[in-house]
């Protein structure tokens, strides 16, 4: 054990690269949209039996999430990501810091856990939340009652906290490469917390000849001893399988660079939607066989709408052209 802490402290010495610390959180942001393409795909080949991972994802992916990164944080002071880069945290204040080899003291090892786990999974209800009313508010769906108000508010509030977060992180990072902070994001730095090169794994006892060796011999208790060596592959095998979606998706980014391309921001409301809410501009009732005039975006009963079209050819309200086989019905209720 001598030897091993007396090779941690060479090696914990060195800073990792940006690139390596950048890099690893990108893997780590891989990992969840990764699984929601399996988890689609066996909804729609069974949507009986996995039509659930998909309504559940967020909460599935959380529970995934904690074992996966509470198995690490254990195992290797580190998270998923982190340790596929060969990294793992230390404390940066304590001089005691590899006293204990690669354990995380207890109470940093929860934090990191509710730091990586629960913070992303808020972070994605939070902001499924806000986009819904941002999109109401777009779409003037949002009154004038106080409920509607505070959430208007809440929307803005949320984009100016976000920015802030996105400036404070590059802030962090530049620091960090400037060699003035330790930690390079803002969630180590609360933490206490700074990734170092890990030290090298310890090798294992057994040989994946032993283990041949004893399947062919019939010797299960020394085939059961070389178990570890098992899950060590198995765990390696799923830590090149997100590094190979990740290249995947880098992949499909640069076959694809119009996917990349930002979504435009929606088309200007016409004002004078407002006023006919819920009824059809033409007999300023409720509508019967609600119908869409696509260039317009305006609904009609489908016999004013009709009507109106092969006289006018046009809209009634926005004048744009339009015939009556560009009509689409709506199935509001
Ligand atoms: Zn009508």
């Amino acid at each position: 054990m001598a030897v091993y802490a007396a090779h941690l402290t060479r090696t914990l010495q060195g800073t990792p690269t940006v690139f390596q610390v950048t890099a690893q959180e990108a893997l780590g942001a891989t990992v969840k949209p990764a699984l929601r393409k399996v988890a689609e795909y066996l909804a729609a080949v069974y949507p009986n039996k996995c039509g659930w991972c998909v309504r559940w994802y967020d909460e599935v992916f959380l529970l995934f999430d904690s074992c996966l990164q509470y198995y690490y944080l254990k195992h290797y002071a580190a998270s998923f990501s982190e340790s596929f880069y060969d990294l793992i945290r230390v404390p940066t204040s304590s001089s005691n810091e590899f006293s204990s080899g690669q354990q995380l003291p207890v109470y940093l090892e929860r934090a990191s856990l509710a730091l990586l786990v629960l913070l992303p999974y808020l972070k994605d209800k939070l902001e499924a939340v806000v986009e819904r009313w941002r999109e109401d508010d777009e779409d003037g769906r949002l009154g004038k009652s106080t409920q509607d108000c505070l959430r208007r508010a809440a929307t803005r509030v949320y984009m100016v906290a976000q920015s802030a977060w996105y400036c404070w992180r590059l802030v962090q990072l530049a620091r960090y490469m400037r060699g003035r902070s330790a930690a390079h994001s803002p969630a180590l730095c609360a933490l206490g917390l700074a990734l170092r090169p890990a030290p090298p794994r310890e090798p294992s006892e057994h040989t994946w000849g032993d283990l041949v060796t004893s399947v062919a011999t019939g010797d299960i208790s020394s085939a059961a001893e070389c178990l570890p060596l098992l899950g060590g592959a198995m765990l390696r095998a799923v830590e090149y399988g997100a590094f190979g979606v990740q290249f995947l998706r880098w992949w499909e980014a640069a076959a694809a660079p119009q996917q990349a391309l930002p979504v435009p921001p929606p088309p200007k409301r016409d004002e004078r939607s407002v006023r006919f809410r819920n009824k059809c501009p033409v007999c300023l009732q409720s509508w019967k066989i609600p119908t869409v005039l696509p260039v317009s975006g305006y609904i009609f009963c489908y016999s004013c709408i009709s009507k109106h079209l092969r006289s006018h050819s046009a809209c009634p309200l926005t004048r744009l052209p339009a015939a009556e086989t560009d009509l689409v019905r709506l199935y509001l209720d």
